[in-house]
Formats: C-alpha cells, structure tokens, sequence
C-alpha cells in the first residue's frame, strides 16, 4: 500500500496540535515550541502572501544555518511558493547568473531578526531597499490551505565540482518520502537533538531540517562552522545525533579532548568517501554510531544503512537500497550488471527530483523508465549491500585505459602520513590525461608515500605528481572540490 505523503506545514500542524510544548528550533537565543513556530509561519505566510507571493512564485533565499532562515523556508513552503536555496556566502544574483542555464526569480527573500523576534526581508529583483515583514505569533492574516506535495518547492544547485551548476528542482514529497522510508533505519526518538551545523542550499541540511518536523525531534542550529565550536556545541547542548560528510567529522574528532563528547548517539555519514580507519577514528572518538547514507542533490536518499548493524557491515559499503527506491547497475552498454560487477548506479524513487531546471539536462539524466543515471560507479553484493567505486566523469583516461581516481586516493590514504587526498585528470599531449594527486600529509616527507604508492598500485596508476597541501579546498558542502584542486595542481606545476 502506498504510503500518503503530506506537505510539510500540514506535518508542521500535526505537531503543534498534539505536542504544542515540545521544543522544536533551537539557538544560542532559547527554543521555538512547536505551536510557537507554527504561528510564526502561518504569520509569515500571511505577510508574503499579502505582498503578492503565490504557490509556484520563486523566491531567492541565502540558507544559512539559523532559526529565522527556517521559519523563511516554511512560509514559502506554506504557500507553496518556490525557495531557491542558495550558498550564503555568495551574493544570490551571483549563484542565479553561475548556473547553467542562467536563472532569473522576480523576488528575493533574506531573513533576520533573533530567535523570538524573526523577521523576513522581501524584495523584489532590482529593488534596493526591501520591506521589513516582523513575525508575530497572534492576529496573523490567514493564507489560503496549499496541499501539494508533489509541485516543485525547492531549487538547489550542485556543486559543480565536475562541471557547471545546475539547478535541481525537488518537491516536499521527495523530502518527505526520504524521511519516512529511512525512519524505521535511522533510530530517531523525540529527545533527540539534532545539530543544524550543516547548510540548508544542500539536500543533506534541508533533510535535517525537514526531519525535525516530520519525525519529531528537536533541531540546535548554529552558524558556526569551526570543528572546536561545533564540539563545545555539541557537548554543551547535549546533540544527539548529527548529519556529516566524513571531513566534518574528521575535523571534530580531531579536535574533541577525551570524554569531551558524551551525547552523541549517531549520525548519518555520506557525501564522500571514508576509509575504514577514519570511520573507526570517529566513532571511538566522538562515541557514535555512524549510519552511512548515499544521496545527491538529484534524488535525496538513495541508501541508508541500519545504525544497528555491526561496525564492519557499516563501513564497508553505503548500505542496501531504500525500501522505496529501486535501484539497477547498469554496464555501459545498458544492461544489468550482476552480483559484484562494477557498473554506473541508476535509480528510480519517490525521492528522485522532478528535473532540472533545464528540460534538456533532465532529458539527459532520467531515462525513459524513469531511473536517474546518477554518473556514480559502484556495484551491489550479495548480500544488496551497494559499494560506490568512484565517479563516471571523475574517471581518468590514460592512453585509452580507464583509471579510477579513488582506487588511486585510497592507496594515497593507507600511507602513513597521508591525512586527506584527492586526485585528478590533467590533459597531456601524449597520454591523454594522467593522473595527478594532492594531498593532507603530516609524515617524514613525500619520498615516503612515493614508495608505498610504488608498492600498492600499477605504474600506470602512480600519479604523474603530488602536490602537498595545508587543507584541500573543499565545496559549500565540504566536500574535497575538484575543480579547485586542479586549477591549483596546474599553477603548481607551471611555478
Ligand atoms: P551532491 O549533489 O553535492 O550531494 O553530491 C552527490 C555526490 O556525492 C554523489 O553523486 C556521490 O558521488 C557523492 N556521494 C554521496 N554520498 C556518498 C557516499 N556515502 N560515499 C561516497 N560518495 C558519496
């Protein structure tokens, strides 16, 4: 039987109906309650609203990681207008000209104000000075009820680490249908407290967002981003679970003091890649249970694995499927690749995107059976459990022979010293492309980990060169970015 799927207000109201006191948004200023947010919300509706905003309108938004850009987020999403999530440490305009094809939205929205007195900025595109909407919680204007699940309700743009940005169109159900299929794995409980350290313009922010709301636990956001901070956050609020890619967590487990962190139960971990001894290192240290997930800007969540398993099953692979997803490996001519085989990972799910922007590029993406060709390489055991094995537009080609940048950084990362690494195609003349290598190195020189290297891979894999670097430039989303990486290889090497 199909499972209904409501939108997030509607989840929103539920709440507030049958638990109005429980703490809900959280910062440094105290809690929103549940039956407090929603009044806000529903007062912001009704201002934005009032100023013209209708369901499918497009709002630009800067999503940070506080409570007032949230409640922003809800007042758009109870309308059913369209938030356009962008990077706040960019100008919106800037974001909207830098994806292809370029996007215009006619409103802007910024939020502001503190935790008990939010307020929304609105303007209109090319307007200056925008209007200044304060939230109340009583005597607000009542907004016509939006019940679509289905209609596009955020945009958010990839990285663009391989590439040009593209704007993802995603709907409520997408994020909704993720949150329930993965609820029963994931462990949630109503004294959970989430840490909101991770930014909203990212499907791995906004489902922690959206989770609080349609599974019920509270959500302490921050904007600070320093590993030290988050620790202190973390021990100082009691958090008990958090979302992360694998460098935030290296990062706070690296600074955290012994017995530092004691409430942190679990997390969800993905975006990028981990070795088993980093997945270990972070568990001991922060005294979690890791749960690994594999998702994408394209389709939310693609596999979870159960914080119950053993360690050993959890950090090898990203888990089996979700329940509601269905998932292919596919070869290269288009078939199904069996048990173990390496082939491209395709997904059809009630968490998949409705499309780009840009019809062309969804035409690209979505096949005509309605699976996502998600450009990751991985394959599936015999157990279902899905492995990812590297990325199809991240594959080097060297003298016609396909290498795998991550085959080449996991051999990078079991030498001693090499804290992170990432490597790269760089055009060459006569090969095509060679590989070439940055890393994270704390050891007694590279001479080292040229010989190990030497030891574990085939000549044809050793990198060309290896750039030491203090820290990889990483994405919005922390993640290593390869674009960036690169552009710095190439003036190293012409230096
Ligand atoms: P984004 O659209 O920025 O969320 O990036 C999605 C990409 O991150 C995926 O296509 C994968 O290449 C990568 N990714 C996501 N989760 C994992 C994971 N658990 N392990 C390795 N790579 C991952």
């Amino acid at each position: 039987m199909d499972t209904v799927i409501h939108t997030l207000c509607w989840y929103l109201h539920c709440l507030a109906l049958e638990k109005p006191c429980l703490p809900l948004l959280g910062d440094r200023g105290g809690w929103l309650t549940a039956e407090r947010t929603e009044s806000f919300v529903e007062a912001g509706a009704g201002l934005l609203y009032a100023s013209g905003l209708r369901p499918g309108t497009l709002v630009a938004l800067p999503a940070g990681h506080t409570v007032d850009t949230v409640l922003a987020l809800l007042c758009l999403q109870r309308i059913g207008a369209v938030a356009v999530l962008t990077d706040p440490r960019e100008e919106p305009e800037q974001a909207l000209a830098a994806c292809a094809p370029p996007l215009s939205v006619p409103f802007y929205l910024e939020a502001g104000g503190d935790v008990q007195r939010p307020v929304l900025l609105l303007s209109q595109a090319g307007q200056r000075a925008p209007l200044q909407l304060p939230l109340v919680s009583s005597g607000y204007t009542p907004v016509p009820a939006y019940d679509d699940p289905d209609a596009p309700a955020f945009y958010i743009f990839t990285s663009g680490s391989c590439g040009k940005r593209k704007a993802v169109v995603l709907s409520q159900g997408n994020l909704v249908s993720n949150l329930l299929d993965s609820a029963p794995l994931g462990g949630y409980s109503e004294d959970d407290i989430a840490l909101g350290a991770l930014p909203m313009d990212h499907v791995f922010g906004l489902a922690l967002l959206t989770g609080a709301i349609v599974l019920r636990h509270r959500l302490y956001l921050t904007a600070a981003t320093a590993p030290e901070e988050l620790v202190q956050i973390v021990a100082r609020e009691k958090i008990t679970r958090m979302n992360g890619v694998p460098s935030l967590y290296l990062a706070m487990a690296k600074k955290a003091r012994a017995g530092e962190v004691r409430t942190l139960r679990t997390g969800y971990i993905g975006g990028a890649p981990w070795t088993e001894e980093q997945f270990q290192r972070i568990e001991s240290v922060l005294g979690m249970t890791l749960v690994p997930v594999y998702g994408m800007s394209e389709c939310v969540g693609i596999s979870c694995a159960c914080h119950r398993s053993p360690q050993a099953v959890r950090m090898a692979g990203v888990g089996p499927f979700y329940p509601a997803g269905r998932g292919r490996i596919l070869r290269e001519d288009g078939t199904q690749a069996g048990p173990g085989e390496e082939g491209e990972v395709c997904v059809s799910s009630p968490m998949r995107m409705l499309g780009y922007h840009d019809p062309a590029l969804t035409a690209q993406a979505i096949d005509r059976d309605g699976f996502l060709h998600t450009g990751d390489l991985g394959y599936v055991d015999e157990s279902g459990i899905l492995h990812l094995t590297g990325r199809k537009k991240d594959i080097i080609i060297r003298n016609g022979v396909n290498l795998s940048p991550r085959r080449i950084e996991e051999a990078l990362l079991s030498q001693p010293g090499v804290r992170e690494a990432a490597v790269v195609g760089l055009p060459d003349d006569v090969c095509g492309e060679l590989p070439w290598a940055a890393v994270v190195y704390v050891g007694n020189g590279l001479s080292h980990v040229v010989e190990g290297l030497s030891a574990c891979l085939p000549r044809n894999e050793l990198p060309e060169g290896i750039m030491y670097m203090d820290a990889l430039p990483m994405t919005g989303s922390g993640k290593p970015d390869k674009q960036a990486v690169k552009e710095l290889i190439r003036q190293w090497w012409r230096a």
